[in-house]
């Protein structure tokens, strides 16, 4: 084996060796310094610097410097190269200036550095100090007050910030970084190793360059030569690519066409303005709110404020698509990503994500690569294009055949397309990534940004293989720099948002338009019985005109539940996975085209469709988290114009969540099994293996047959992967064809010689390979070997097809802990979980503002409410289809529904009594005190209300008292003992008024 390594002539990996290579010239091209964008100076000045050009390197800066005033963004960046190159002082004036505008724990981060460089100690204690009381939840924060501790050498308070970290997220690189820190100041060289170990594997062994710097500070602290010296080499060949790439930017921007920045300069000639929020930080939420308006959500990002188009902006978008301004959002995101910065940009669904890549994706230089989950939607997607786009953007998927996406593939390479959607699975194919390569990829994209997240509602662990694609795309080839990239979601709390941008590993920047969509009327409705459910499920869908979706979580209820409805005369149709392909194809067409009014549906249905005018969303059983009800809820009303999305929400349905998704979660036992049967399909310690073999494999294995398996192993071969037991490489065909062109009369370049001993192929006669024998073979990885085969297809030396692909595993030996390690993680998850029904349920519950209390998850504020939910707004305004005979909304209370008592004294005087009692009472107990039963409870004895009602029976109260709390004058609160009502401030107006 380690003969056949050694003569392994295949050409070595595309690495530069700085050692032997002459440093890369940095030449102005004949431009002076202010004609660069800031970001360039800003790039050179840290070029210098590096090359030890002291003086040129505080040009370049003193240049850029000039920018530091004009907006936020800018104004980081300066204030961190000004600190980084010695400017201590104007880095302090630069940060204050921007906290100014508006706070972000970044530029805390920086400021604490600053205070720190400047001996001011206690001003960076207290500034840790101020974080840690107030952003206490957030990942970014707590490292600021770890970085400061260490600074300060309290080591211990050290530890505990960075033993918190780590149990919010396991596997946070600013955590393990911390602890390695940690270790190295307590001079346990070993134990620091250990830790940065783990996060290099984590990036693949090619981590980014903060890691890299923070690493080598390790090294340095415990003296560890070696180690230090592997970094140093490590970090020069980066710095001689990021040299290389700043050198073509020099060039480009000589030429007046530097993509990222100087050419597009004229792009955003204007500033950019922001809000101005308070400066002082905000606490954060805690336990759950007694009196929901108290808490406010920490430290917002700045929502930005819209800066005017630019006029050739305005005429590319009136040219490409036809429409004559930009949405909210859309120009600060676009000039976002035209700059090259990293984006993370929030918008509600409908806000026109997609613009804000297409858009840029015509004016950039390269390709764009759109990174989707949306696999069955691509083809409309691409389909439903302007013209002038659709002809340079292709989709690549499973959809198409292997010659299809072939021929898509060299058209990507060649240049011939703009703008490529893929889904995140694509970029475990070398043939893609070795297509990518050759193209000159500008821009990189990821829609549906909240699939990266693994506590998102929607994870999608492929995603997390996206910096290790990255990599290997731009890495091996260092006339390639690294594409920015550009992350887009509706819906991502702040953690998330930590959370996107460490597994990315970039600092992204956050640019959120808010998620308040003033259309949508939130509704909650507290159900009792399943009859009661059901009866409003008909109610609901008669008197609300237009389309709608009904969500329920299983196909059985999907299904019973549209029969149901068609039995009581609501046009509605079923759609689940379950169902055949044509099938779903029909129900979903049928609906899109306004022909089905009604599907009930489990939440995959509507995900990325664009139908503009559905009218109402109606979750039946309770959906997964507060930001899965938003995606999923958000459906609704994407033409602007009123839409309802209703909540059924009973005490009951919690547990029964709560359960379900225990029933659900993964569990020890599973990951076991799903690690036994990898080693028994892949027979021996690297192999392939399919999907599907796996998947049935495990539910043969498992004395219960697993629903939704499918997410389970994937979600399962994740954290076995986070846990180091396995580690699953780019994918491989099972069976390669090659077919060498030798014999038309080419002599075989010398680095084909192994490969040719190897397979001895006959000239023009395909061969089929078994890529991982010849890996064995030649020394080298699977993805390598098939990249060298790619390199000389390229070349037309050979003819290569490989088809089926499978997933390539590698298991890893066993960490002794790793028990523990697995259990940490399953723990963490199921934590995360129950912590996100539990915010499920104070939405539910919340007597405030609904669009308030879902900003505040979203750490928004609203200035206003909604005036519109069903908490602002008790009676349904003008939704139904004869609500134009109906009379105006008044401030009256009107009863729901016919069959209720009509009469006002009734409601006025279950309000009165409920307002009289002292002590909590449920909704039985208040019946039974209004009839004047001896079963009503001892304080309803005692007040003046008892057997105010006689008259009546007590279930007829205990129908109008469920009503009241369907309108919001009532609330039934169920934090106690027993479910107690209280009465809301709509309620007490309402008495209040009218009495
Ligand atoms: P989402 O933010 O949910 O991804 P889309 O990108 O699908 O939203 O856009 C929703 C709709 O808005 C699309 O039909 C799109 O064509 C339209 N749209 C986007 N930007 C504009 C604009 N500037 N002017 C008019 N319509 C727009
Ligand atoms: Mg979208």
């Amino acid at each position: 084996m380690d003969d056949v390594a050694s003569q392994a002539d295949l050409p070595p990996d595309a690495e530069v060796s700085p050692a032997e290579s002459e440093p890369i010239p940095l030449e102005l091209n004949g431009l002076e310094l202010d004609e660069l964008s800031t970001d360039l100076c800003l790039a050179l000045a840290r070029a210098y610097q590096r090359r030890g050009q002291h003086s040129e390197a505080q040009a370049a800066l003193a240049v850029a410097l000039r920018a530091a005033y004009d907006g936020v963004t800018l104004a980081d960046q300066c204030a961190e190269a000004a600190l980084e190159l010695g400017q201590v002082q104007q880095a302090q004036e630069i940060l204050e200036a921007r906290l100014q505008k508006s706070e972000a724990i970044s530029a805390y981060r920086v400021l604490a550095q600053v205070h720190l460089a400047r001996g001011k100690e206690d001003q960076a204690r207290e500034l840790a100090e101020r974080l840690k009381e107030t952003n206490s939840t957030q990942i970014t924060a707590l490292n600021v007050v770890g970085e400061v501790a260490l600074a300060l050498h309290q080591l211990e308070e050290a530890r505990d910030i960075y033993a918190t970290i780590l149990q919010k997220s396991p596997t946070s690189t600013t955590g393990l970084l911390g602890i390695a820190r940690y270790y190295a100041a307590l001079g346990d060289a070993e134990a620091a190793h250990h830790e940065v170990a783990s996060i290099f594997a984590a990036y693949g062994d090619h981590p980014s360059r903060w890691v890299l710097v923070a690493s080598r500070q390790i090294a340095e602290q415990v003296g560890d030569e070696d180690w230090l010296a592997d970094l140093e080499s490590r970090l020069s060949a980066l710095d001689r690519r990021d040299d290389q790439a700043l050198a073509m930017r020099l060039r480009l921007a000589g030429e007046g066409r530097d993509s990222r920045a100087a050419e597009l300069k004229r792009l955003h000639a204007r500033k950019r303005t922001f809000t101005t929020q308070p400066v002082t930080p905000v606490k954060d939420g805690g336990a759950a709110p007694a009196e929901p308006e108290t808490p406010e959500p920490p430290a917002p990002e700045p929502l930005i404020e819209e800066p005017e188009a630019p006029p050739d902006l305005l005429d590319a978008l009136r040219n490409h698509f036809g429409y004559e301004s930009f949405r909210p959002g859309q120009v600060t995101v676009i000039q976002s990503a035209l700059r090259g910065e990293d984006t993370l940009a929030l918008m509600p669904t409908g806000a026109g994500k997609s613009l804000c890549y297409q858009l840029p994706a015509m004016l950039l230089p390269g390709a764009t690569v759109l990174i989707s989950p949306l696999i069955a939607l691509m083809k409309d997607q691409v389909d439903n294009l302007p013209q002038s786009i659709r002809a340079r953007t292709a989709f690549i998927n499973s959809d198409l055949d292997q010659s299809e996406q072939e021929r898509r593939l060299q058209d990507l390479a060649e240049g011939r397309l703009k703008l490529v959607y893929v889904a995140p699975e694509r970029l475990r194919q070398p043939p893609f990534i070795h297509a990518l390569r050759r193209a000159k990829v500008s821009l990189f994209v990821i829609d549906e940004a909240h699939c990266i997240s693994q506590w998102g509602h929607d994870f999608r662990p492929d995603y997390l293989f996206i910096p290790k694609a990255l990599h290997a795309m731009f890495d091996l080839s260092p006339t390639n720099a690294a594409p920015p990239i550009l992350a887009l979601t509706a819906t991502a709390t702040p953690t998330m948002r930590e959370e996107i941008a460490d597994a990315l590993g970039r600092q992204m920047r956050v640019i959120t338009t808010g998620v308040f969509r003033p259309n949508l009327r939130y509704e909650v409705y507290s159900i009792n019985s399943q009859e009661d459910k059901m009866r409003r499920l008909v109610a609901l869908c008669r008197e609300t005109s237009g389309t709608g979706i009904v969500y329920a979580r299983s196909r059985e209820s999907c299904e019973k539940l549209a029969a149901m409805l068609r039995g009581e005369g609501v046009q509605a149709a079923h759609y689940h996975a379950g169902m055949e392909k044509e099938d779903r194809a029909r129900t979903q067409d049928a609906w899109a085209s306004g022909k089905m009014r009604v599907v009930v549906a489990t939440v995959a249905f509507g995900l990325g469709i664009n139908k503009a005018d559905v009218r109402f969303i109606i979750h039946y059983n309770l959906p997964n988290s507060l930001e899965a009800y938003c995606q999923e809820s958000g459906r609704a009303g994407r033409d602007g114009r009123p839409a309802r999305c209703i909540l059924f929400y009973s005490g009951g349905d919690k547990a029964r969540l709560t359960q379900w998704l225990q029933e659900d979660a993964l569990d020890l036992d599973f990951l076991r099994a799903v690690y036994r049967e990898i080693k028994r399909l892949i027979g021996g310690n690297v192999g392939l293996l399919a999907a599907g073999d796996l998947e049935r494999a495990i539910n043969n294995s498992l004395p219960n047959s697993q629903a939704s398996i499918e997410t389970k192993v994937r979600v399962g071969i994740s954290l076995l992967e986070r846990g180091g037991l396995l580690r699953r490489h780019f994918d491989a065909p099972r069976i390669a064809y090659v077919t060498w062109a030798g014999a038309n009369g080419h002599q075989p370049p010398p680095d084909c010689g192994t490969f040719l001993a190897a397979v001895q192929p006959t000239p023009s006669v395909p061969q089929s390979v078994d890529l991982v024998w010849l890996a064995q073979r030649l020394g080298q990885s699977v993805p390598d070997v098939e990249e060298h085969l790619l390199t000389w297809r390229d070349a037309n030396l050979l003819e290569y097809r490989g088809g089926g692909r499978q997933m390539l595993m590698e298991l890893l030996p066993a960490p002794a802990d790793s028990t523990e390690r697995l259990q940490t993680l399953l723990d963490t998850l199921q934590g995360q979980r129950e912590a996100q029904i539990d915010r499920l349920a104070d939405y539910a519950r919340s007597t405030a503002c609904r669009h308030k209390t879902i900003a505040r998850h979203f750490a928004e504020r609203l200035m206003h409410t909604c005036g519109v939910c069903d908490r602002c707004a008790p009676e349904r305004p003008t939704f139904s289809a004869n609500s134009a005979k109906r009379r105006a909304s008044t401030t009256e209370y009107t009863p729901p529904s016919d069959s209720l008592p009509a009469e006002e004294s009734l409601v006025r005087t279950i309000l009165a009594c409920l307002l009289n009692l002292r002590h909590g009472v449920s909704k039985t107990g208040l019946a039974r005190t209004l009839i004047g039963s001896i079963a009503a409870p001892p304080s309803g004895k005692r007040s003046a209300y008892y057997g105010r009602l006689a008259e009546m029976r007590a279930s007829r109260i205990e129908r109008a008292i469920e009503e009241l709390i369907d309108s919001g004058y009532l609330l039934r609160n169920l934090e106690g003992e027993y479910p107690t009502l209280s009465i809301t401030h709509l309620g007490r107006d309402y008495i209040g008024g009218a009495g």
